[in-house]
């Protein structure tokens, strides 16, 4: 059969279903064709928190609805082959689409390190609805002991599933510190011992160097340094978390541009195939901050990615600033977030950074549970400019790196971000006269001052133009 529509879409997570829905807002005569092969759509974000038990797995699928109350039709197919310059599809059962425009939504898919023995049969990965309940079988199928591979957000929310059911935990990095990508090394200590008075055993600057297999099950994890692990192999795992690679292996070699983090696209959306569009994690991506290539795999970035496309395919000029990365994770008590660039980046990327700390309890002393609260900024010393923020609390700090977030987007500098106006109470802040990212960007004009740099403060801009 075949099938001609005004757009179809190629994926069903996020950047696929905000797309489809912004879309038919805006144009509710555009016939849309949305293909995913997938049961459900499912919320990735929530599975380590179904393993942990918090709630039935069925909570973290998405109900189709979502996709065709707005008046899209959905096949649940996948695409087996595109010819992207006549925009036409052909699904895994032979049906083939055409379409003025194409929405490419792929997504990504977790990387499996070519190390030997990572395909044995207890050897797994984490986002589909096969990955969680292959998990869920594990941790209930009377697993002693799991290795987590990954100690970035992914792999530290799975480490802390296993060990919250029981289950003997190891979580391997090769980075000397966890969450190396977020974090920086400054920002750790608190996770690390949050994991381990957890008795998780944190393994850094180690590397899994093979799996050793028998009769097509890991029995050990050997690793660069150290002892190696012994598993049960009947029913211990390992889980890789090592991070996503794109799925475009469809697109290849049709003459779209394509870098290895995936399908390049302008601020619009736009991929090198006029009426081809891509967005959310099968596309590469670009910083706000300075303009360069940078990886940004989060729903954050997809759905806002999204919209823009189905703003510029109905025809209202839109474009995209790129990426901030706005993100956050928790071990157990203990929550972090981080957004823009680390110290740590900002130097790789030819920045002079400027830091500034601020240190408060979460909420006013007094009240029961005030608990922690550590921010760091990072501001750019030639203009002053905020380019990055972590944040390390028991209490959340979403809220605080969303602050940071729109400080980055909107080009305060440390003076423009210290002059925030905000809002106390003792349940939900600190005391009014200390606020934390007040009292960082204060430390960090501090610490910019302390250069002997001369500067005058009166003169310094709020924003960078
Ligand atoms: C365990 C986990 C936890 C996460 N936690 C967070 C978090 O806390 N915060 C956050 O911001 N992000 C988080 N993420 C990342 C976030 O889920 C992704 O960034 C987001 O799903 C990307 O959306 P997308 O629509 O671009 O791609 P995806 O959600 O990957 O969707 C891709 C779609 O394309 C489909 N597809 C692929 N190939 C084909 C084909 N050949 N034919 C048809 N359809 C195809 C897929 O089946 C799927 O429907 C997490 C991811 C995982 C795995």
């Amino acid at each position: 059969m075949h099938t001609h529509a005004d757009v179809v879409v190629i994926g069903g997570g996020p950047a696929g279903i905000t797309f489809t829905n912004a879309l038919r807002k805006m144009k509710p005569d555009a016939s849309v064709i949305v293909l995913r092969p997938e049961r459900h759509s499912m919320v990735y974000c929530a599975i380590p928190y179904a393993i942990e038990g918090l709630f039935d797995p069925p909570k973290v699928f998405k109900r189709d609805e979502l996709v065709t109350d707005c008046g899209a039709t959905l096949v649940q197919r996948a695409v087996s082959g595109v010819d992207l310059a006549e925009r036409r599809v052909t699904d895994e059962a032979g049906d083939t689409y055409s379409a003025e425009a194409l929405f490419l939504a792929t997504g990504a898919s977790p990387a499996r390190p070519p190390v030997p023995g990572s395909e044995a049969a207890n050897v797994h990965t984490v986002k589909t609805q096969e990955d969680m309940e292959a998990l869920i079988g594990c941790v209930e199928g009377g697993a002693r002991r799991a290795v987590v591979v990954g100690a970035g957000a992914i792999g530290i929310e799975q480490a802390q599933a296993y060990a919250t059911r029981g289950i003997e935990t190891y979580l391997v990095d090769i980075a000397p510190q966890v969450l190396p990508a977020m974090l920086d090394p400054d920002m750790t200590a608190k996770v690390e011992q949050t994991l381990k008075d957890h008795a998780i055993t944190l393994l850094l600057s180690a590397q899994v160097s093979e799996l050793q297999v028998r009769d097509g099950r890991a029995f050990r994890v050997l690793l660069s340094q150290g002892e190696p692990i012994d598993l049960d192999p009947d029913k211990d795992f390992v889980c890789f978390a090592v991070g996503m690679r794109p799925d475009i292996d469809l697109f290849r070699d049709q003459g779209m541009e394509i870098v290895k983090d995936g399908i390049v696209v302008d601020g619009r959306m736009r991929t090198s195939i006029p009426h081809v569009y891509a967005a959310g994690d099968c596309c590469a991506g670009v910083s706000l901050i300075d303009g360069q290539p940078i990886s940004g795999k989060l729903a954050t970035n997809a759905v806002p990615m999204a919209k823009t496309a189905a703003r510029v395919v109905a025809g209202k000029d839109d474009e995209y600033p790129g990426f901030v990365n706005g993100a956050a994770t928790c071990a157990y008590e203990q929550r972090v977030g981080a957004t823009g660039f680390t110290e740590t980046l900002a130097r790789q990327r030819g920045f002079d950074p400027v830091v500034g700390w601020g240190e408060t309890t979460a909420l006013f002393p007094m009240m029961p549970d005030s608990g922690s609260l550590k921010v760091k900024i990072v501001a750019d010393a030639r203009d002053l400019r905020i380019i990055g923020g972590q944040a390390s609390s028991t209490h959340p700090v979403t809220d605080k790196m969303d602050i940071v977030s729109l400080a980055i987007q909107q080009r305060l500098t440390l003076k423009g971000l210290a002059r925030m106006s905000y809002s106390a109470q003792p349940w939900q802040s600190h005391f009014p006269a200390r606020n934390a990212i007040v009292q960082a960007c204060e430390s960090g004009l501090e610490a910019f001052a302390a250069r002997g740099e001369p500067y005058s403060y009166h003169a310094l801009p709020e924003c960078v133009i």
